[in-house]
């Protein structure tokens, strides 16, 4: 069964032990059949709370800080280690030192499959720790183009552990979607609010709200001004909001199309801003990463405009895990 559908010029492809991380003509794998990657109850985390916030009133926070490792990633991270199990893979390969490295290590963990990370040559003590506790190989080495080269190698041989390659992660991802709309009783706020870098959870978001075909949402995406990936590819600077520096995001136009169908828009919000925000969650008793504050930041931004819609925004990761 062909799973795996181009979305620039429709061939298909299947999800193998080995699987080509791109379409021949370069364009990126979406979900030819979502429902081929259902995965067993048992294989999912817990669910994250939805928490009202102390100071807003009309906001809720869905926090995905909760999850395992800390990160919204453990979603589309447990979703892609039961898809690749199924198709046989005996070992897996990821380039990260960030939170995409602990949710693979840990998934890796409990699907039984052994994963090699290939991680820049600074790799904090700490994290390497982590990974390997967790069984993970580490190979930390060169900068961080080196390491991603590292692990597109070994990816001829080895599955492709990535959550910009594989859409199955975006399936993990959106589930935090599906359980924010029972945790509402349906009644869901108008407004929600996404920190977006490469993309991996509004896009499984966005598709999760398409396939319920809830257009009454509307979704936002919050980026740093400094990184503006969405609206000026490829001018990014360095934020301090790391999970969502990516100044080129693969998946753009497939974000920008779903902002569309949703009648969202873009957020961009100062280094300035984040900090405040990052100290206002921390006040308020979260120690979130910057990538989140973000988010409080981009509610500020709305509030600031008049905004009285009630929203609903993500806490993507937390800030503990250095
Ligand atoms: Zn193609």
């Amino acid at each position: 069964v062909s799973d795996l559908l181009c979305v620039a010029c429709g061939r298909t492809s299947r999800t193998a032990a080995v699987y080509p991380p791109r379409c021949v003509c370069g364009g990126l794998w979406s979900a030819a059949d979502p429902s081929l990657y259902a995965i067993r109850s048992a294989d999912v985390g817990a669910p994250t709370p939805l928490w009202p916030d102390p100071v807003d009133r009309d906001l809720l926070w869905k926090r995905e800080d909760l999850n395992r490792t800390g990160s919204f990633k453990d979603r589309g991270a447990d979703t892609l280690a039961a898809v690749a199990l199924r198709a046989g893979a005996t070992r897996l390969v990821v380039d990260s030192s960030g939170s995409a490295a602990l949710a693979a290590a840990s998934a890796a963990a409990r699907a039984g499959l052994p994963v090699t990370v290939h991680t820049p040559g600074d790799l904090p003590p700490a994290k390497r720790h982590a990974l390997e506790m967790m069984g993970a190989g580490v190979v930390a080495e060169g900068d961080r183009a080196a390491a991603a080269a590292r692990a597109a190698e070994a990816a001829a041989r080895e599955f492709h552990f990535s959550h910009v390659a594989h859409p199955a992660f975006f399936e993990g991802t959106g589930r935090s979607a599906i359980e924010a709309l029972e945790q509402c009783d349906g009644r869901p706020p108008g407004t929600w609010l996404v920190p977006v870098g490469n993309g991996s959870l509004f896009l499984g978001i966005a598709h999760a709200l398409d396939r319920l075909e809830c257009r009454s949402v509307r979704l936002i995406a919050v980026q740093a001004s400094a990184c503006p990936g969405l609206r000026s590819p490829g001018t990014g600077r360095s934020t301090r909001a790391t999970g969502i520096a990516i100044a080129d995001p693969p998946r753009r136009s497939e974000i920008l199309a779903a902002l569309a169908r949703q009648g969202g828009d873009v957020i961009e919000v100062s280094e300035e801003e984040i900090e405040s925000a990052h100290g206002a969650l921390g006040r308020r008793g979260v120690a979130a990463e910057r990538a989140s504050a973000a988010a409080l930041a981009g509610v500020r931004a709305l509030r600031s405009t008049g905004e009285g819609d009630s929203i609903l925004a993500w806490l993507t990761g937390s800030g503990l895990r250095g």
